[in-house]
């Protein structure tokens, strides 16, 4: 052997330089022993490579899904809806051509299994349905790819066992749940693969940057939005959802490098309570398919340990207390091609085999399992109105007065979750609440989806387990900020009937010639829409910051701080457009103008006071790069560019010193760690501040601020333990519990609120349910004035808290307001906007961003 040939293997084998291939036979794939149609295409021959040789972007996965439903009469292909960015996300239906050929009937006699009031179908003759969703989370891209081989398989084999497989099953395939981040994804790994694979973690291959292709365009999680469906990729998959009422749901993921590969069951001390029995036996059956396939394989694997269902905004979570079963598939990552991990090379091929594998698997034990699955879902539906006879609370009435929009946006939610909903029939009273007919809805118990209604409604505090995957709180009604109450007597006789869409009423404008000025309240939840609307047109604005009443076209009116004042004699000739612009803002902001006759108010400041303050429009960023988190960013993002149509700049941290921060007068720093903003950034901050501007800082951008000393703000401590106290000893395989109790999962806790400061205009209640993102409260400013909402003393609503955290929290601050010379430093410890569902404090994040601008300086000073 020459030393040239030593040198060569010696190469091959050695970490990071060894070459490895990513090019398998499409047999590595697939089962032994199936027949193919040589008339559908392979996937090599569509693509021109083998799956796992390169990164497949979702156009061209849809273009092979498009061509099998040419090809196949076992496919259907339809559109469910688009993404954010305009991509189609589809679902294949596949089944036998018998199937398709009776697929309506077939899927209205499968949809009377979860109505208790049809007569029962014949579950012996039915086939089960099965949605299998990919790659929910973008760059976990093994999945998607699994999905091409199984319709390959699914469209292609030829024999008995195939066509039994299809006689007995729906296969609803969704090959790429989130397409955009898909397409982020391949776009990196691709560009940075060589035409030698190297399998080195450092390659660039390997380390997307910021902000990666998990989550969607605005960097949401979508595993988190089944239940608060705000993105177009959930909506457009509840939809579908519903149509089918799959049986079995599968979710495939993947997990850290050095991982193997898991399948639910997780951990059963941590499913939800609300899951029905059947589902853990179901899952565990399933269970054994997987074992016995991946066993074959040589693959390693595991369950019943590191994931849970207890948040039901998750993939896995949601069809197990709807009527089916999600089952959770999470494989070690390849990330890109290939890449070193403890077990030797991972390659992507092997991570996309297993997802086939377990794809395969779940088809063969719903097949086997068809009947039962098929009367697992029938007894839901009874045992959940079983469950609503036993239960003390019959029902909930929500409605809000003052901003009935919100009370649609969540009505809404609830339809698209097919919750049955009523009119209020009549004024419900509960303690000093009334709830008008009006504004008012019911919500029985006593229906179908009662598990799920108790999901959204109910305020759990007591839990067998204290350690979560996700947040351990979500109460839809407090996330809205919409009063409810529970009913615990008759529902009946406050239910009117069936409500079939969610309506937002228009606001109502008239023009008046005697008009001195328009006012628009503060409540209604667009009304910073129609403020950016009139800003951007050029048009002055005053903001009223102490009540008033007048004289409007409509009668005597009464206007809170935060109304909006347009007035007419100071705007030369604009008369003509802002009457146009407030016919706009009607109708599109559900927002009422009132015309003001005159300047003179019955009661309370006049129109010209200096309490009217003027404001100007404000020019927002958002830090948005390394180090931040992307989640918290996306969610400010949203809400400001998708729900009000504010522009915002997405500005680098690392560029912060390099900028015109000039061209700001709004800069937000969300949750994040701000090590990458230099020197140079943080002095052109500072300026920037004290010219006058306002700087919004929240969760853990508060540490950055106040260890920078831009802040004076101090963050609680917990009591330490005294220096020479030892602690007991405790077993070591409980290090975990007694760690990580102690942090805050998401809670929702209570907070007392100042609602005559700018930052809380627009509310007219004393207290606030907030939502508990972080494990950060404030110190109580030395300003009585600055700390406008603070945690009550016993703060806990809904969720799990330590009681050590519960005491860290009560009384301390959550949302403060600091100075710098002429520029303001909001604060707030938590996550206003959390998963765009909490429109209850969104609007303190939207206050600070508009009138930050008018809060006094004064009010932060130390009273002497
Ligand atoms: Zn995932």
């Amino acid at each position: 052997m020459t030393i040239l040939r030593l040198a060569l293997i010696f190469a091959l084998i050695s970490p990071g330089f060894a070459q490895v291939s990513v090019k398998v036979p499409l047999s590595y794939y697939l089962p032994t022993g199936a027949a193919y149609d040589p008339a559908i295409p392979t996937p090599e021959a569509f693509f021109g490579f083998q799956v796992g040789e390169r990164h497949l972007q979702p156009d061209q996965i849809h273009a092979y899904f498009r061509a099998l439903d040419k090809l196949s009469d076992r496919f259907a292909i339809e559109e469910m809806g688009r993404t954010h960015e305009h991509r189609e996300i589809i679902l294949a239906v596949v089944t036998s051509p018998e199937n398709h050929g009776n697929i309506a009937k077939i899927r209205e006699e499968h949809l009377r299994l979860s109505d208790p009031s049809a007569s029962a179908p014949d579950v012996e003759h039915m086939p089960v349905v099965v949605w299998m969703g990919y790659s929910v989370h973008g760059n976990e891209a093994s999945g998607s790819h699994a999905s091409v081989l199984v319709a390959y398989y699914l469209a292609a084999a030829r024999g008995p066992e195939i066509d039994a497989l299809l006689g007995a099953t729906v296969v609803l395939l969704n090959p790429s749940i989130n397409p955009d981040g898909l397409n982020r994804f391949a776009s990196w790994v691709n560009a940075n693969r060589g035409a030698v694979v190297v399998a080195s973690p450092d390659s660039r291959e390997h380390n997307e940057p910021w902000p990666g292709g998990r989550t969607n365009h605005y960097w949401f999680d979508l595993n988190r939005d089944w239940m608060p469906l705000q993105h177009p990729e959930s909506r457009a998959r509840i939809e579908r959802y519903y149509e089918w009422r799959p049986n079995l749901l599968t979710d495939h993921h993947e997990m850290g490098t050095n991982s193997t590969f898991f399948f639910q069951p997780g951990i059963p001390s941590r499913n939800n309570p609300l899951t029905p029995p059947g589902v853990m036996q179901l899952t565990q059956r399933l269970a054994e398919f997987h074992a016995k396939a991946l066993d074959a394989t040589g693959a390693l694997y595991y369950s019943g340990e590191s994931y849970d269902d207890f948040y039901v905004g998750k993939g896995s979570s949601y069809p197990d207390i709807t009527g089916g079963v999600g089952v959770l598939f999470e494989q070690a990552s390849s990330r890109g091609h290939a890449q070193e991990s403890s077990t030797g090379v991972l390659t992507f091929p092997y991570a996309i085999r297993n997802h086939v594998t377990a794809s395969l698997s779940s088809l063969r034990g719903a097949q086997a399992m068809r009947v039962d699955l098929l009367k697992h879902q029938r007894e839901s539906a009874f045992s959940a109105l079983k469950l609503a006879d036993q239960a003390p609370v019959k029902g909930y009435v929500f409605g809000s007065k003052s901003d009935p929009v919100r009370t649609q946006l969540m009505l809404d939610v609830l339809l698209r979750h097919k919750i049955e909903v009523r009119r209020l029939s009549k004024t419900y009273r509960d303690g000093g609440e009334a709830f008008e007919s009006e504004f008012g809805y019911v919500l029985p118990a006593r229906q179908p989806q009662y598990r799920l209604v108790t999901a959204l409604f109910e305020r759990r505090t007591s839990f067998e387990d204290s350690l979560f995957y996700d947040v351990s709180a979500w109460t839809l009604p407090l996330a809205f900020g919409v009063p409810y109450a529970e009913v615990r007597g008759s529902v009946q006789e406050y239910a009117g009937e069936k409500v079939g869409t969610a309506v937002i009423v228009s606001g109502r404008f008239t023009p008046a010639q005697n008009a001195v000025a328009y006012a628009l309240p503060w409540q209604p939840t667009f009304a910073p829409r129609a403020v950016e609307r009139l800003l951007e047109a050029g048009i002055q604005v005053r903001i009223a910051v102490r009540s008033f009443d007048a004289s409007t076209s409509s009668g005597p009116k009464a206007f809170g701080p935060g109304t909006v004042v347009v007035p007419l004699g100071i705007q030369g000739e604009k008369r003509g457009e802002i009457e146009n612009l407030l016919t706009t803002i009607a109708t599109s902001d559900a927002v009422v103008a009132d015309a003001v006759a005159t300047g003179m108010s019955d009661n309370g400041v006049d129109l010209g006071s200096p309490n009217l303050l003027s404001l100007k429009l404000p020019k927002v960023a958002i830090l948005a790069g390394s180090g931040v988190s992307a989640i918290d960013a996306g969610e400010l993002w949203h809400e400001l560019d998708q729900r009000f149509g504010i522009p915002v700049v997405l500005i680098d941290p690392a560029s912060l010193g390099r900028v015109n921060i000039g061209a700001f007068t709004v800069l937000v720093m969300p949750g994040g760690n701000y090590s990458a903003l230099d020197s140079a950034g943080c002095a052109s901050l500072i300026r920037w501040v004290e010219q006058g501007n306002t700087l919004i800082g929240l969760e853990q951008a508060i540490e950055w601020l106040v260890s920078h000393r831009l802040v004076g703000a101090s963050i609680k401590k917990r009591p330490e333990a005294k220096r020479d106290e030892v602690p007991p000893p405790r077993p070591y395989a409980l290090e975990n519990e007694y760690r990580d109790a102690r942090n805050v999962p998401g809670t929702i806790v209570n907070g007392t609120v100042d609602l005559t400061h700018p930052l809380l205009f627009g509310y007219d209640r004393p207290t606030m349910a907030l939502f508990k993102s972080s494990g950060l409260v404030l110190e109580m400013s030395k300003s009585p004035f600055a700390t406008p909402v603070r945690f009550t003393d016993n703060p806990l609503i809904a969720g799990y808290l330590h009681t050590d955290t519960r005491s860290l929290i009560a009384g301390g601050g959550s949302v403060q307001v600091n100075t710098m010379r002429n520029g303001r430093i909001i604060v707030m410890t938590d996550a206003p906007t959390f998963r765009a569902f909490w429109y209850g404090t969104s609007r303190i994040f939207l206050n600070a961003v508009m009138f930050g601008q008018i809060i006094r300086t004064s009010s932060t000073r130390p009273m002497q």
